[in-house]
């Protein structure tokens, strides 16, 4: 056995690698696939047992297409690599959306109460009040500010907080290792939308939450190709997580399970781009006579600068900026003069992008008053000067409707 495969055979016990190298090798074995640099795409359903005695005591490591193929070990395995130690499991769900609600659904049972931020991403407000409601758990939204004041919001019947930093569109942070501590003295566990971030730049985990999820469909997907959610789970975690989504019977196609460990072996360098671009335009941006505010917790005029600093490494391409107060047509203008930017939801690819978004019905804890028009901007792989030029020639057209 040569040294680079006992090493990928000894995945798990590999911390000190750094994330870069663990994205290369995580969750491959070349030489149980007769070589072969990539994990074959198990197309699977019935699995085969050579005798009675074997299908009745289940032996063998796989047991139905639905419950795991090589396929789905090999991401699972590939992610928590990156997760680290503190990941007890991973559990591939068919997209983002579904890793929220199957995470949900493996903390919470009737008559419970669940405390979610209020700038979550806005499905996850709607699973709220509409499926979790009509299965009786109770939800309080709370300023995303909070902090450890989160405390005083705990009811007895309290079992779980749902967290996402940077929210979603608003970018404002969360004091994600205070929070969990208040949940954990209750014995509440704490989901987290990770997202934005994904593991290479938030350490979820190891900053107190039980339930990482991200929805893979942005950067572990990184080309605008494919549906996919993950939750990453703690030990206190990982056997409900993984017995709900057995129980919902919820599993990954897997050509997508492929698109997924083919996009998370360059997430590391897309990611670093998507950082740098990011920034760049943001900084350009704050200092446009046309532009309010620029809501990106990487830039020191951020409210949630400080928390970011301390608990992330890095940023993504996502962030929003706040313009002064305009008419829509202007706005409008602005955008549709844009040539490199797509009007598109989501986001994560390699493309960039630009939406006007306004979040004043998706607010229940605090308020929506950002002062102006509101665009979410996604900075791509393209060349960042021919991204900020696209932008003047947005401006231009702004200003032509004054
Ligand atoms: C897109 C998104 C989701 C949902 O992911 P899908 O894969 O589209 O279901 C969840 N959370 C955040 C923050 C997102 O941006």
């Amino acid at each position: 056995m040569s040294k680079a495969e006992t090493d990928a055979n000894k995945l798990g016990k590999q911390a000190e690698l750094q994330p870069d190298t663990k994205l290369t090798i995580g969750g491959r074995n070349p030489h149980a696939h007769h070589g072969y640099v990539n994990t074959p795409v198990y197309h699977a359903s019935t699995l085969l047992y050579r005798t009675a005695e074997d299908f009745v005591g289940r032996r063998g490591q796989y047991f139905y297409g639905r419950r795991g193929t090589p396929t789905s070990e090999a991401l699972s395995k590939a992610i928590a690599e990156i997760e680290g130690p503190a990941c007890a499991g991973v559990a591939l769900l068919p997209s983002g959306l579904s890793a929220i609600s199957t995470g949900l659904l493996a903390v919470l049972r009737a008559g419970d109460h669940v405390l979610v931020t209020d700038n979550c991403y806005g499905p996850t407000r709607k699973l709220c009040d509409s499926v979790l409601a009509r299965y009786g758990v109770t939800t309080t939204y709370f300023d995303p500010q909070i902090g450890g004041g989160i405390a005083s919001l705990f009811q007895p019947n309290t079992r779980a907080v749902f967290t996402e930093a940077p929210g979603s569109l608003s970018f404002e942070m969360q004091d994600i290792p205070a929070i969990a501590e208040a949940a954990h003295k209750r014995d509440a566990l704490v989901l987290m939308d990770n997202t934005w971030a994904t593991p290479l730049y938030f350490r979820a985990l190891e900053k107190g939450v039980d339930l990482s999820i991200q929805s893979g469909t942005k950067y572990i997907g990184g080309h605008s190709d494919l549906m996919l959610g993950t939750i990453s789970c703690s030990a206190a975690a990982w056997p409900r997580v993984r017995d709900t989504g057995f129980s919902l019977g919820l599993c990954v196609g897997p050509d997508d399970m492929n698109l997924g460990l083919r996009g998370l072996r360059t997430m590391g360098v897309r990611l670093a781009r998507h950082h740098q671009s990011g920034l760049t335009v943001a900084r350009w941006l704050e200092e446009r006579p046309e532009v309010l505010r620029v809501l990106h917790p990487a830039l020191p005029s951020h409210p949630g600068h400080a928390i970011w600093k301390r608990d992330f490494t890095g940023a993504c391409g996502l962030f929003a900026m706040v313009l002064k107060p305009v008419p829509e047509k202007a706005v409008f203008a602005f955008l549709n003069a844009l040539t490199l930017y797509g009007m598109g939801a989501s986001w994560g690819g390699y493309e960039s992008l630009a939406i006007p978004f306004d979040l004043k019905d998706y607010r229940s804890a605090t308020k929506w008053a950002p002062g102006g028009p509101s665009i979410r901007l996604h900075i791509g792989l393209e060349d960042v000067r021919d991204l900020i030029a696209d932008l003047e020639r947005g401006f231009a057209a702004l200003a032509a409707t004054q």
